[in-house]
């Protein structure tokens, strides 16, 4: 009781932003309520303080027609003779690189290509690039493509700042606390949002695990928004990240750290996808849509790297560890069924998003069925073809230590809540072990 009451007190408190109004009812725990839970609110409080706190940082964006000239302006200013261009094979069979690199050498600049970043990259990939950057005596770093590129460019800045120290050495916060070289990010896919966030992901191979590096330090100096490079996007590719992109503004929005900055972020973001990625689906070449999207990726950035992501993410990267399944796509699986399950618990966050990206009459169902459209028009399939009913305990557990406490959810799932929305994904209806309860919990809203 005593605890309810000061969580309200301090979630209400009027005229700052980390005091946002948060209302009782949205700071409801959701399902069995246990002291360890009382705990974790704590701490998410504790989290919203710092990131209200913290100068997060927002990149300088390069946008629109004139972007590259005037970045290359930003580049000569600083006198930068040396870059290194962080990019992956994909990438440079599509020689989108090449502008970029060929407009920076008619200014004088020197550039080093390092494309050989993996999906998902590992600690020697990284290490590889530190290597190049320090062999050519680079001076700063751009690197483009989707989120693995930008993670592995600021992973491999990381390292130049910190030459001592090793990359699980500054796993968790704040372990980087150095200026890094000028880093400069092109997303090649709108989704991540990695080039306005404060983490970066690393693959640790032997021990099978991902781990983040946050520090402030990791947003990048400058963002180049170049729709056409995104234009050679298959649609599924397209849909995928953009479902990334909306996952991360509607699990920043539903959250309880979520402050008005967020919010509003969250809101453009939701909008400007629900409008532009039937589009970009359809018309793969369609460039005005293809800028919105990343401006959505950009906007769903800053809302979730103040106010983290939800139970979608931390069971989607279970699904990228064990089966390699693409964070997008794991995301666009997950998203429907972990609303769903949440239940009228999000009701009032779903409702107050839908009436300011649908309509002003909507409601959550309203928003509920946005989404499932979306999702249905991208041909987002409703089970996991990979997925094995003997691992989904050990998925659940996963999804849960990498979600509490560090994941300020709107209200807690326990393992069997993760283990019923997994099931609900079985292929082949393989749903003999679940319980009427588990069903029920599920099927409110299909
Ligand atoms: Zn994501």
């Amino acid at each position: 009781m005593f605890y309810g009451q000061f969580c309200e007190n301090i979630y209400t408190a009027k005229g700052r932003q980390w005091c946002a109004p948060v209302s009782a009812q949205q700071y409801h725990l959701g399902g069995e309520v246990t002291f360890t839970h009382r705990l974790y609110r704590l701490y998410h409080f504790g989290l919203r303080l710092a990131a209200a706190l913290l100068p997060i940082r927002t990149p300088h964006v390069y946008a629109g027609q004139q972007a590259l000239s005037q970045w290359l302006c930003e580049v000569k200013k600083q006198n930068l003779r040396t870059l290194l261009v962080v990019s992956d094979p994909g990438i440079v069979a599509l020689d989108l690189q090449q502008p970029i690199i060929a407009a920076l050498h008619q200014q004088g600049v020197n550039t080093v290509l390092y494309s050989d970043v993996e999906a998902n990259p590992g600690i020697p990939c990284i290490e590889q690039g530190v290597s190049c950057y320090q062999q050519h005596h680079c001076q700063g770093i751009i690197a483009i493509g989707g989120g693995s590129v930008m993670d592995c460019g600021k992973l491999i800045a990381a390292r130049i700042a910190r030459p001592s120290k090793s990359l699980q050495q500054m796993q968790g916060l704040f372990k980087v606390l150095r200026p890094l070289v000028p880093l400069y990010a092109v997303p090649t896919t709108a989704g991540t949002g990695s080039e306005v966030t404060v983490a970066a992901v690393v693959s640790d191979h032997q021990r099978q695990i991902k781990f983040a590096i946050n520090d402030l330090c990791l947003v990048p100096k400058g963002v180049l928004l170049l729709p056409e490079l995104t234009l050679g996007l298959s649609p599924q590719l397209s849909a995928t990240t953009a479902i990334d992109a909306l996952t991360h503004a509607i699990e920043s929005y539903i959250g309880i750290n979520a402050t008005r900055f967020s919010k509003a972020k969250s809101v453009a973001a939701t909008k400007l996808i629900l409008s532009n990625l039937p589009l970009v689906y359809q018309q793969p070449n369609h460039i005005d849509a293809r800028m919105h999207m990343l401006w959505a990726a950009f906007y769903a950035g800053q809302a979730f790297t103040r106010t983290s992501v939800g139970y979608v993410h931390a069971i989607a990267h279970q699904l990228g560890a064990l089966y390699g399944i693409g964070h997008g796509l794991a995301n666009a699986l997950l998203l429907a069924p972990v609303l769903n399950a949440y239940g009228q618990r999000i009701d009032a966050q779903l409702t107050a998003l839908a009436q300011q990206t649908l309509a002003a009459n909507s409601d959550a169902q309203d928003m509920r069925a946005a989404i499932a459209t979306l999702l249905h028009d991208c041909a987002i399939p409703s089970t996991i073809a990979q997925l094995r009913q003997e691992d989904i305990a050990t998925i659940a557990k996963r999804a849960i230590a990498e979600a509490h406490p560090d994941y300020p959810v709107p209200c807690f799932f326990n393992q069997h809540d993760i283990e019923t929305i997994l099931y609900s994904l079985l292929p082949q209806q393989q749903h003999s072990k679940q319980t009427d309860e588990q069903q029920s919990l599920t099927g409110q809203y299909r």
